[in-house]
């Protein structure tokens, strides 16, 4: 099993943060052998929650006043990378818990906040980190609405206005953690008579499991990420008020299209998922798997060179994903921007291609499946298609920032029907950015 001297520079990272890559690589193997179970019932894997609560990890992201462990957002994804590296699954699903909490950290320190905003997220932030803390509360982060094209169209679940807040209804596709969570951050648009629902209407507010109204639904049997149990969610007249704002009204629009990173978060799990299955096909041709016959494959020239062509593939992915996470940041520069763009695309094109590799290297015992690598290569499969930055939408992303101009942007081809919401235009483009 690799080590994190073995791909990152160990002096550029704290020693806090160490300790915790260190403390995941030690549980790691617990939660490898849960996730079997976890794989072939399509179930959760709630155990691996109790132990990442026990080491306060779903309190990475919360700033330290609070009581959390306030990584950056390059330090929580190196974390959750690790945990790819043993359950793809529990690195998915912690990245929805920690993307919630990342949002009301990261958001609430943007600049182009005004003061009275920024009074206000005080409040709201601090009401959603501490009962986190409190209640070692699990927070999902349903926002896609399948066949809906939500990245296009502002979201079909809508909030509206009543006496003494507001009143929700929809539909959320895909709600990963679903019946396993404390609370579901609900990404909805706020709709008034006689108007057409608008992006900057978009609201977020925090829901329990238990209010009335919320049911889900759905079966849950997929290719890959079977441990994610992202079922469908109905909201049904769920009443919310003002203290259930993630963050406060408009404040979505003004920033999130200035974090562009914040939707790269998906891509430490894959990351993770990659370099699991490369440490299986070293440990597997070494002849070094527990429970299996120790022969050792290492003598075929045709192996040497499989691994030889993963690592070198695996090594790129990494260097260029850790620079663009290290890069994380509210109002980045348009390099940046690209190359978290492309390293998004890397690692989730590249995922698959390492885990196909293992599976041919490894050879016909590798895709039993008692062995851990064809779920690996199952997993690896469901990264490039998860919205808003899917690998065709990274291509074109790419293209249109590296051969327009800003001020061209608005009028490269192929932006029909919104196609570019979710792209990035450069600073002050908050609105424009969701239109
Ligand atoms: C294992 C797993 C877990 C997930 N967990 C979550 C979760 O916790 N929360 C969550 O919100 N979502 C989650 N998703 C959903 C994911 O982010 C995508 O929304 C979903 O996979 C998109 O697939 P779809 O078929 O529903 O796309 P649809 O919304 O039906 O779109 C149809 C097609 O159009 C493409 N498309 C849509 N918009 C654009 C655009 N603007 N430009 C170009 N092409 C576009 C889509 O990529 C898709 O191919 C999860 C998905 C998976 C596989």
């Amino acid at each position: 099993m690799s080590d994190i001297s073995d791909y990152y520079d160990l002096s550029r990272i704290r020693p806090e943060v160490q300790a915790v890559l260190r403390r995941v690589n030690e549980l790691g193997p617990r939660f490898a052998e849960r996730a079997k179970a976890v794989d072939d019932e399509a179930s959760f894997p709630v155990e691996n929650y109790r132990d990442l609560a026990d080491e306060g990890f779903l309190t990475l992201c919360i700033p330290e006043e609070f009581g959390g462990m306030g990584f950056s957002m390059g330090e929580y994804a190196m974390v959750g990378a690790e945990l790819g590296k043993f359950c793809g699954a529990t690195a998915l699903t912690f990245n929805m818990h920690n993307s919630s909490m990342a949002w009301s950290r990261f958001m609430f320190e943007m600049p182009n906040l005004t003061p009275e905003e920024r009074a206000e997220f005080a409040t709201l932030r601090e009401r959603q980190f501490r009962r986190a803390i409190a209640e070692r509360a699990i927070y999902s982060q349903p926002i896609s609405e399948g066949g809906q094209n939500w990245t296009s169209k502002p979201n079909q679940t809508q909030c509206r206005a009543v006496e003494g807040g507001w009143k929700i209804n929809g539909f959320k596709k895909f709600a990963s953690l679903a019946g396993y969570c404390d609370y579901y951050t609900i990404v909805c648009t706020e709709v008034f008579e006689g108007q057409e629902p608008r992006h900057e209407d978009t609201m977020l507010f925090v829901v329990h499991k238990d209010t009335p109204g919320l049911t889900i639904k759905g079966d849950w049997d997929p290719l890959g990420m079977r441990g994610t149990n992202s079922r469908d969610l109905i909201l049904q007249d769920i009443f919310v008020t003002r203290d259930d704002l993630l963050m406060p009204r408009g404040i979505f629009g003004k920033t999130l299209a200035n974090w562009p990173h914040m939707m790269a978060t998906l891509s430490p799990t894959y990351m993770g998922v990659a370099q699991g299955a490369f440490d299986f096909t070293v440990a597997y041709l070494q002849g070094r798997i527990p429970g299996q016959p120790p022969i050792d494959r290492r003598m075929f020239a045709t192996k040497r060179v499989a691994v030889s062509k993963m690592y070198a593939r695996l090594a790129s992915m990494r260097a260029l994903w850790w620079q663009a996470f290290g890069e994380a940041k509210g109002f980045p520069t348009k390099g940046e921007v690209m190359r978290m763009y492309a390293a998004q695309f890397n690692v989730m094109e590249g995922v698959q291609e390492i885990a196909a590799m293992a599976i041919r290297t490894c050879g016909g015992q590798s895709m039993l499946r008692s062995l851990p690598l064809e779920r690996m290569y199952r997993d690896s499969r469901c990264g490039a298609l998860m919205l808003p930055y899917t690998s065709e939408i990274m291509e074109d992303y790419i293209g249109v920032l590296a051969l327009y101009d800003m001020d061209e942007l608005d009028d490269a081809p192929g932006d029909l029907d919104g196609a570019r919401t979710s792209l990035w235009r450069g600073e002050g483009s908050a609105v424009k950015g969701l239109r």
